[in-house]
């Protein structure tokens, strides 16, 4: 039987291209090994599309239920990100860079883990250990998820390994230009084009409890900010249906991660609280605030301050 190899669900490029990457890998080294994934091909996300066409490969096939296979895991180790029946199946491996989940075994399998940016990373290291050249489209597709998993190198996950790992890889991939490569995938990614306005407003949103106010905080991440140039206006609207639905403020970080900073957009009851929050004045309804990329580290702690929180 042969070993299928599955990222987690709701898959991401590291999780795709690790699965082609683990199976090549144990395929090289004799055993029967195929690249699986937990949606079939048509729902994978647009930065893994572009990724897989743009370097040849394959998409995995579609794996859904577990039960009486050999199965190993690529950038996951949760039971609850499996698929169906994860432990009524066979595990035989795991490659990692995640906390270890909740898998178990009755005997000893091939575990992995490193504390780097991406499975990307620890595969290249086994690649090299075993002595097995990288296919050239497979190459390309790792380097793709660490240029992904790492935001460009600019996450604070991202490790020399990492940045180690690109080095190698861009050559077997004949990649000249990694910048160039992530913001195609960037581009891939934030496209709004078709997607209406309320869609995109909530594609990352949370709402927050500010000393009793309600505030909603989006965001979007970009390549450029006249990416959604065209569809301002409609953001806009979908904000201030949204406030009118009893909430003080409604912002919108509209994140530029080239420029590696963030337009925010504020619908708000009390703007001078929140150009307080910010050290920034308003022009119009928005503000450009440089080097503000995270929501959880920069955006909700400087408003919870200005709140009194
Ligand atoms: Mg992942
Ligand atoms: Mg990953
Ligand atoms: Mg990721």
């Amino acid at each position: 039987m042969a070993i299928s190899v599955v990222g987690h669900a709701n898959p991401d490029t590291d999780s795709v291209t690790s699965a082609i990457a683990f199976a090549a890998l144990l395929t090289a080294q004799g055993m029967e090994a195929k690249a699986c994934m937990q949606i079939a091909a048509k729902d994978l996300n647009p930065e893994s599309t572009t990724v897989l066409k743009r370097f040849g490969l394959a998409a995995p096939e579609l794996l859904t239920d577990a039960a009486g296979k050999e199965i190993a895991l690529v950038d996951f180790s949760d039971i609850a990100q499996g698929p169906a029946n994860l432990t009524a199946a066979t595990l035989v491996a795991v490659v990692d860079h995640h906390k270890i989940g909740d898998v178990t075994t009755n005997s000893p399998i091939l575990f992995r883990a490193e504390p780097v940016g991406c499975t990307g990373t620890v595969l290249n290291k086994m690649f090299k250990e075993a002595g097995i050249a990288i296919p050239k489209n497979i190459a390309g597709g790792m380097l793709a998820a660490i240029l992904s998993d790492t935001v460009n190198f600019k996450s604070p996950t991202c490790t020399d390994a990492d940045k180690a790992a690109v080095k190698d890889l861009k050559v077997v991939a004949g990649v000249g230009n990694t910048d160039e490569l992530f913001m195609e995938m960037l581009k891939a990614k934030s496209a709004v084009a078709g997607i209406p306005a309320k869609d995109l407003l909530f594609r990352d949103y949370k709402d927050f409890d500010m000393k009793g106010s309600k505030v909603g905080v989006g965001q979007l991440e970009l390549a450029a900010l006249d990416q959604v140039a065209d569809v301002r206006a409609d953001l806009v609207k979908a904000m201030e249906a949204v406030k009118a639905d009893g909430r003080h403020s409604v912002l919108l970080m509209l994140t530029d991660v080239v420029k590696e900073g963030t337009e925010l957009v504020v619908l708000s009851d009390d703007p001078a609280l929140i150009e307080k929050a910010f050290g920034t004045k308003l022009t119009g309804n928005s503000m450009w605030i440089p080097g503000m990329m995270s929501r959880k580290k920069q955006t909700i702690p400087n408003l919870q301050k200005a709140f009194g929180c």
